[in-house]
This record gives C-alpha cells, structure tokens and sequence, in this order.
C-alpha cells in the first residue's frame, strides 16, 4: 500500500500505539479523582500538556484538550463570540475546512455578520480586503496556517500585526500544519490556535486548543471542573497521552522528518510536471506545506483517476476527505478561480513520516500510464487555457 492520503489522517506511530495500550491497560483512575491511582492520570495528563504547549512555545495552563481540531475550532470561535456579546462580527476566509465554515454559517444564523476574505489564484488571503473588513464591531479574526487542500501557508503575522494595532483577537486553525513546519504562537501573534492529533501520526479524537492567557473566552461544553473549567467532561486520557506522544516524537525529530518529507513530494512533484502532460499544480509555489501536492489533469474526472490508483494501492484523495461525495466541487479550488470542469480533475496528494523514496517511485512508475489510458477513452475537453 502507498498511502498519500496524509492530510485526512494518518497512521498511528507504533510508538504512540504502545505508549496508549500500555496506558490503557495499567491505568483507569479518573484524573479528577484525588487517591493515588487517579494522581498518576492527571500528572501523565499533565506531562502530555507540558509538552504540546512547548511544542508551540506555549505554557502549559494555555492548552485546553479537545475532542477534534474540529472542536477547537468551534469552541474558538464561539468561545470568543459568547465572551465578547457587545460585538457582532467575524472575519474568516474563503478557503478554511468546514469546521470554521459551518461555524461561521451558525453564527450567521444567529445574526452575527460574517466577512469571507477571498484569496488570489495561489490560494493566498488578500490582507488588504481583510484590513479594510475590521470595524469597531470585529470580535475575532480566524484564519488559517495552511490550508488542507493545496497546502498554500497564509501570512499570519502580518494579520497578527493588524489585529494587534486593531486590538482584535486572532484565531489560526493549525491542524493541518503542525508537524509539517515551524509552528510558534509567539513568532505568529496568535491568540488562540486549533491542533488535532490525528494528523501527527497520533490517535483519532483528540485535539487542542492554544489559548493566550488573558484571552476573554467562554467554553463551548460546561459541566465539571476538567480543563480548568474551560472544557467539561472526564478526559479522553489514553487519547491525550497518545497526542503528548505523538508531538514528543515530532519534536524530538526536529525538521529531519520534515526534510525528508519534503524530499519526496518535491521529486513527486516534479515526476508529475516531467511525465505527465497537460497538468496544472495548484497552490502557492514556495509559501506553502511541501507534503502537500495538487494537481488537475486536464480532460479527466478525479475519481477515475483515484480508483485507476487504488486498483495499484496507491491512495490519494479528490479534495479534503470532509468534501468527498458531495456533488459541489471543492470550495478551494472554486475560491482560487478553477472552473469547475477544472477543480473536478484535481488530485491531492499529501506525504507523511512513513512515505518512503519507494512509494513515489511506485506512483511515478504507474500514473503517467493511468493519465494516459484515461484520456484516451475520455470525452471531456483537454484544453487547459485557465
Ligand atoms: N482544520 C483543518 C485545516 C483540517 O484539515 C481538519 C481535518 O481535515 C480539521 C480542521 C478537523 O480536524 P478533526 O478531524 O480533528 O476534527
């Protein structure tokens, strides 16, 4: 199996795995609980939090456990909205995952008034259009580090600089680019930061929360006193050690596994524009995540070229995983101007820790082959004039 499907989750590192059932099977204690066998939960707990706050250069008390990065991105958003009642706007982009987006939509709903900063063909957001957006009403602004798509890195700290001068709070959703580069709240300016673990070779449902300390901010689930009170509900422990495993381990690598990630999607990346005519790469060419490669291949439809690669075990992905079966296509690919005949012929391709020079060598040897038995049984237009 070539697994280059990375940006929807990941394989769980044998380590993280061990490190999970071991805890699995010698603890049970509620961490709330004040006798010993419940002590050593919340000190692992502890420990786990010591280290994904370092990590991001944050201090343990600002990190808040989560079910999903895409509960910390409601609870964010929300969090600040419900603790700032006398303002009613929000500023986010065009290109964020669905749990910003539908978050937004929600609060639209509730008649808070929901600015969309577009971004130009590289997928960058327009920092002008969102300057000119901020009004005495801006609650918050949420935007995110790299997109999970086309991977295109957004210029966070020259939006932390205007929110600063502004005095708005500034929320990124970092789930898709922790891991993949350097990710410090202090160098972005950040208030609040979204992580999740399953896209760092950790476990499913899990995730994290950065919030700055001082930071006025309501919790999304109340109930009892865990997480300081801003996240009820008895932890998910095995899920939060596995997460502390997961980030030691990144850290613990340094940008060695980055690099060499990188490697590999750059020889992909250019196996595909050598071999394979008539294909478009999309995205940022240097301000983005290098793992993440997408490319439209003219005069086809995505899927077919997803199955061809499945019959070889090869797997990649249309689009984000949370888009896939729905008949619109990819509001990404739509917001940095592809027609639609153009964004249905996309694929994603995105590397991880356990990608190996084999498996692009495995995809070079069969795509440009697959491409071309497609195209030549295909009835769609190849021209590539966009
Ligand atoms: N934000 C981004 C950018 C993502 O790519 C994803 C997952 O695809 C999420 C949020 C949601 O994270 P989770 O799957 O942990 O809910």
């Amino acid at each position: 199996m070539v697994y280059l499907d990375n940006n929807a989750t990941t394989p769980i590192d044998p380590t993280v795995a061990e490190k999970m059932s071991q805890f699995l099977k010698e603890h049970f204690g509620n961490p709330s609980s004040l006798y010993p066998i419940a002590r050593e939960v919340k000190e692992m707990i502890t420990e786990a939090r010591e280290i994904v706050a370092k990590a991001i250069g944050a201090s343990r008390t600002e990190i808040v456990f989560t079910g999903s990065g895409t509960e910390s991105d409601n609870f964010a958003i929300r969090g600040v909205l419900d603790a700032l009642p006398e303002k009613n706007e929000f500023i986010t982009s065009t290109i964020e995952h669905p749990a910003i987006l539908q978050t937004a939509n929600y609060l639209e709903k509730k008649g808070i008034k929901v600015t969309y900063v577009p971004v130009d063909k590289f997928g960058t957001v327009d920092v002008n259009f969102l300057k000119n957006a901020i009004t005495p009403h801006t609650a918050l602004i949420s935007i995110m580090l790299a997109n999970n798509e086309i991977g295109t890195i957004q210029p966070i700290e020259e939006i932390s600089q205007i929110a600063k001068e502004k005095g708005i709070l500034l929320h990124t959703d970092a789930v898709q680019a922790f891991s993949k580069m350097e990710v410090n709240v202090n160098k972005l300016g950040v208030d609040l930061l979204s992580m999740s673990a399953h896209k760092i070779n950790g476990p499913k449902g899990v995730g994290a929360l950065y919030i700055r300390k001082g930071t006025n901010i309501w919790p999304l689930i109340y109930g009892g006193h865990q997480e300081r009170e801003m996240r009820a509900g008895t932890e998910n422990t095995a899920g939060i050690i596995g997460m502390g495993e997961a980030v030691r381990i990144i850290k613990e690598s340094g940008d060695k596994d980055i690099k060499r990630i990188e490697k590999l999607a750059e020889k992909l990346k250019r196996g595909i524009e050598d071999n394979i005519p008539k294909v478009k790469f999309n995205g940022h060419e240097k301000k983005r995540i290098k793992a993440t490669l997408n490319f439209a291949f003219f005069g086809l439809e995505a899927e077919a070229i997803l199955l061809a690669l499945a019959t070889k075990g090869i797997y990649v992905s249309t689009g984000s995983a949370c888009s896939e079966g729905s008949e619109d296509v990819s509001h990404v690919l739509d917001a940095i101007g592809l027609k639609p005949e153009v964004a249905r012929s996309c694929i994603r391709f995105s590397l991880g820790r356990f990608n190996t020079e084999e498996d692009i060598d495995l995809v070079l040897n069969e795509l440009p082959d697959i491409v071309k038995k497609l195209r030549e049984i295909s009835a769609l237009d190849i021209d590539e004039d966009d």
